[in-house]
């Protein structure tokens, strides 16, 4: 175990075997569909690959060594809050859901749970509309900080109160990941995380996780994903320990590097709305219209045009091009990488210099 030791170390010890002389420090992945299993199907733990494999169980024990508690590992962030939503409520229940958060929870919110009877209240990410939409809340689901607009919540004071209401807690914690924020201590019974983002960091892969406290939660969650079959594949789920290991240094990296960003964009005259909470290498910013937006993506050399974030290289869009998200025209989202800030700071201002309208 790291408890206790700093984020480096326990980033990457994290969930890595009793040494034994002639293995490797982290063994490659288990690729399996049947495992081989005389008799009982519980002779073994690892009898079908819907159900368990290894190279999961080595990622689950590191991302529960990170969050303080257990982890699941799924086939997407979705995946994850599809786990944690669906089973959760039944006709007549009552949803809190962010309604300026990150829109995968609107969109099963909409489709799937209002069809069937669910009350949805979408509410933005402050603390005083979280808390007027609490009475009679069955489950209340947070974002914070939020995608795209990096708000954020008192968590502690609100998952006590929405526990005092009956409710159930869910924190989306994808923004800042267990080295900057673990949702179950601050009284969340759901942290969920999309690790296509930071905690695998290379923008190569999709994968979700939920970490919660207790076992009955953590047996229904496993229950559900081996009936629904949402699970990661082993090359993913190998590559995320893998890639684990770095979390904390590429963190230090990306965050010194978005201090610095926020900081030179907040200095210049033709950009408004300079977002960054702190914590993640998100920077958003607006640039006033769809127009200068794309001329300024367009004239990036090292930030290159793609969503998503959290990974090691650069990258920024207009965000309002989904259709998702209450930003306006010239609205960006930028993810800072790992490249040496100087670099960073001299593209985003020659970028915005050749854009200015
Ligand atoms: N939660 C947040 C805050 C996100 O930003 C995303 C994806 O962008 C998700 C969840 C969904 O994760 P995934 O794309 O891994 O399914």
């Amino acid at each position: 175990m790291t408890e206790g030791r700093g984020d480096s170390t326990r980033a990457s010890h994290a969930g890595l075997p009793a040494r034994a002389d002639g293995e490797p420090f982290l063994p490659g992945p288990t690729f399996a569909a049947p495992y081989h299993l005389a008799g009982a199907p519980d002779a073994s733990r690892f009898n079908y690959g819907r159900y368990d494999n290894p190279t999961w169980a080595r990622l689950e024990n590191a991302l529960g060594e990170l969050e303080g508690a257990q982890a699941l590992v799924f086939a997407s962030g979705m995946a994850a809050v599809t786990a944690v939503v669906v089973p959760a409520l039944t006709p007549g229940d009552v949803l809190v859901a962010p309604s300026d958060a990150y829109t995968g929870i609107r969109t099963i919110a909409r489709d799937v749970l209002e069809p069937r009877g669910v009350e949805v209240r979408l509410v933005p990410t402050e603390d005083a509309a979280v808390r007027e939409a609490l009475p009679g809340a069955t489950l209340v689901w947070m974002e914070s900080p939020s995608n795209p607009l990096l708000d954020v919540l008192d968590v502690a004071a609100l998952a006590r109160e929405a526990r005092a209401e009956g409710a159930a807690v869910a924190v989306d914690n994808t923004l800042a990941g267990p080295l900057r924020q673990r949702p179950l201590e601050l009284g969340a019974h759901f942290s969920v995380t999309s690790a296509s983002k930071y905690l695998s960091g290379h923008s190569d892969i999709v994968l979700g996780v939920v970490a919660v406290a207790d076992d009955e939660r953590a047996a229904a969650l496993r229950a559900w994903r081996s009936a629904t079959g949402s699970i990661p594949g082993p090359f993913e789920a190998w590559l995320a320990h893998r890639s684990l290991a770095t979390l904390a240094l590429r963190l230090e990296r990306q965050e010194a590097s978005a201090a610095a960003i926020a900081e030179r964009l907040r200095g210049r005259d033709d950009v408004t709305n300079v977002r960054w909470p702190g914590v993640g290498s998100v920077v958003c910013f607006d640039l006033g219209s769809q127009a200068r937006a794309q001329a300024f993506l367009g004239a990036c050399d090292l930030v290159a045009e793609a969503t998503s974030f959290g990974g090691l290289h650069s990258n920024a869009e207009r965000r309002a091009r989904w259709g998702t998200d209450a930003v306006g025209p010239g609205f960006i989202r930028l993810n800072v990488g790992i490249e040496d800030a100087a670099d960073l700071l001299a593209d985003l201002e020659q970028a915005l210099d050749v854009s200015r309208p």
